[in-house]
């Protein structure tokens, strides 16, 4: 719906430019008007050089040179005045004055927008602005095949079936069954969804169509329906094939929620036409359509129905093993250094999707070769991950003396707390230079995938957050703004905590949802308690947030040494990693931790 609209908005204002342009030229052209009677008067005095009459208007000029304009009413008896004095007359017959509001340039002017229009979302193409947008071309042949995607084999496994339908729908139509028509492929971005899809018919060498969900609605109305049909018949002609639909949710949220306006009803004409051409192959057209979404929960049922897309395979980010498994993929295609042992930048990654750890290799491929490497080393990729998890270093950036001590100790504070509570995550490394938003930063990575998280490590976590601003508080008896990304943090934990988790004690194993947010489409925010609850989880909150503050504290109070330690080691090197954040709070006697021996690390690895 945008699109149109927009060109739409640009035309009037394009427009309405053009006519204040016009007014201005006119008004340069304009004389200064007088009135009847003091022409006939100038007149009567010989005042008056020259005229020119146009229709009921006349323009003199007197014999100061200066020109004027006024209107008779009757031009016959101006006439027998003029033609007794010795004036120059010169007439020209009136002429319409040319307005761009006269009905007719109007008429044409909506015709050729429209037209311009029609031309623009006809069905398939051919319009001029969208020549690179035309959605339905096939790609020829997609080189992708299962070989290109690790890290999921049980989707893969799933998926294998499809690619022998496309390859021949016989083998399984012979006892009478059908072929499944729809797969969906439900997962976060950059899983691999797209890949896949294009894998099967990479594997099975059928042609691949695909478009996304977000190009049928973009569209003007009625064109979504059209675009749907069209692709079908495009790829009905070149059975066997793959049609490709990113995106689904976009066209195939539930239909006929609260509130559906005008946008909704181009989706749902959009989504029935795809359910109806979903419906209505031919047996021998084999078309398996693929679809992906993350937002599996906001479909219409009715796309999940039998001789729909009844095959759903679920993709979630890789895990340890997959994670190596898709770093392999990649290095095979890199310089890689020797040393680089992958297992451990697997390790080292959790979380990271395929589509991040793809960027990680390239990435640490265009940092090694920055420096003029020959290869992509363990350092390279080290970087690259700190840039893409933290955000790049702000090198130029100027930080007073105090700034930096204050951020020294707030990560300092960061640090003791995740190290000193068994359930928080081990801290990976801590750095004060400033990166993307944060004047500093403290990485943890977790020691091995996590699904599922305990109350124990939910408060490790929201003590871990506030341990910065602790640690600013103890030592410095004031705050500084650069708590507010941990606070707002911390609270979104403990709200879900009590409202999603079921961990507060007074509330009991309870969800307090206010209806999902990003379900639009199904009415106002439903409360689902009153407000005497609210009132409660309220209070939960805060009884969370504040018994953590009160344990930080005595916990940060308690290794104030080390927090002196710790900062002091940070303002000098900027960065410390695991192992000397280890040396530093394993040692006995902190205020004897002699420099020598960090230094001593510090020399160890850079020779490595
Ligand atoms: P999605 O469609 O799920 O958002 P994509 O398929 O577009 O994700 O993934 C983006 C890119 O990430 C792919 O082109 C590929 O380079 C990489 N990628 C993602 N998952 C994998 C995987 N399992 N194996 C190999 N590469 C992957
Ligand atoms: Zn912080």
């Amino acid at each position: 719906m945008k699109n149109p609209f927009r060109t739409f908005l640009i035309t009037i204002v394009i427009l309405i430019v053009v006519l204040i342009g016009l007014n201005f030229w006119n008004a340069e052209k304009k004389l200064p008007q007088v009135d009847y009677s003091s022409f006939i008067a100038q007149l009567a005095d010989d005042e008056i050089t020259k005229v020119s009459i146009t229709g009921g208007t006349i323009e003199a000029t007197d014999k100061f040179g200066r020109e004027f304009t006024t209107y008779a009413p009757n031009i016959s008896t101006i006439l027998e005045r003029l033609e007794n004095k010795n004036i120059t007359i010169s007439t020209r017959s009136p002429q319409p004055p040319v307005s761009l509001f006269s009905p007719l340039l109007f008429i044409l002017f909506m015709g050729g927008w429209m037209f311009f229009m029609m031309r623009q979302q006809k069905p398939g193409g051919g319009g001029l602005f969208n020549k690179n947008k035309s959605p339905i071309t096939p790609e020829k042949k997609t080189d992708v095949t299962f070989d290109d995607v690790a890290g999921i084999p049980e989707a893969k496994e799933e998926l294998v079936e499809t690619v022998e339908c496309l390859k021949d729908s016989s083998k399984f139509t012979k006892l009478g069954g059908h072929i499944p028509k729809g797969v969906l492929l439900q997962g976060p971005p950059g899983t691999g969804k797209t890949l896949l899809a294009k894998a099967i018919a990479g594997e099975a060498g059928v042609p691949f169509y695909s478009m996304s969900g977000s190009d049928f609605v973009e569209m003007f109305v009625g064109v979504g329906a059209s675009r749907v049909r069209n692709l079908f018949e495009q790829a009905k002609k070149n059975a066997p094939c793959i049609i490709f639909i990113d995106e689904i949710d976009a066209v195939g949220r539930s239909r006929g929620g609260a509130g559906a306006q005008g946008g909704q009803d181009e989706r749902e004409q959009t989504l029935n036409a795809l359910l109806v051409e979903m419906d209505g192959f031919k047996s021998g057209e084999t078309v398996i359509i693929v679809a992906a979404t993350n937002r599996p929960d906001v479909l219409d049922p009715a796309l999940l129905r039998p001789g729909r897309f009844d095959r759903q395979v679920n993709i979630l980010p890789p895990d340890v093993k997959g994670r190596e498994k898709i770093l392999k993929v990649y290095a095979q295609k890199l310089k890689m250094g020797e040393d680089v042992n992958l297992k451990s930048v697997a390790k080292n990654t959790p979380g990271f999707t395929g589509a991040e750890l793809a960027n990680l290799m390239n990435e640490s491929a265009l940092m090694a070769a920055r420096k003029n490497k020959l290869c992509i080393e363990l350092p390279d990729i080290e970087e690259s991950k700190d840039k893409i998890l933290m955000g790049a270093e702000r090198k130029g950036m100027v930080i007073s003396d105090q700034e930096k001590k204050v951020t020294a100790y707030h990560e300092a504070g960061h640090a003791i707390i995740a190290e000193v509570l068994p359930d928080a995550d081990p801290v990976h490394k801590i750095t004060i230079i400033p990166r993307g938003r944060a004047m500093g930063v403290t990485m943890q990575v977790p020691l091995d995938d996590r699904h599922s998280y305990s109350r124990e490590y939910l408060r490790a976590r929201v003590m871990t957050l506030l341990g910065g601003r602790t640690a600013e508080e103890i030592i410095f008896n004031q705050f500084t703004t650069g708590a507010s990304n941990d606070l707002q943090v911390a609270t979104e934990i403990a709200t879900r905590m009590v409202c999603e988790w079921g961990m507060s004690d007074l509330l009991g194993p309870r969800a307090y949802v206010k209806s999902d947010q990003s379900f639009l489409g199904t009415g106002a925010a439903r409360l689902s308690y009153s407000g005497e609850t609210a009132q409660a989880i309220d209070m939960e909150i805060n009884k969370i947030i504040e018994d953590c503050y009160q344990e930080t504290m005595i916990l940060l109070e308690g290794k104030i040494g080390y927090l002196h330690k710790l900062s002091e080691v940070l303002l000098e090197n900027e960065t410390i990693d695991a192992e000397e954040v280890n040396i530093i709070l394993k040692c006995k006697e902190v205020s004897k931790l002699n420099q020598e021996m960090l230094q001593k690390k510090r020399t160890e690895t850079q020779m490595m």
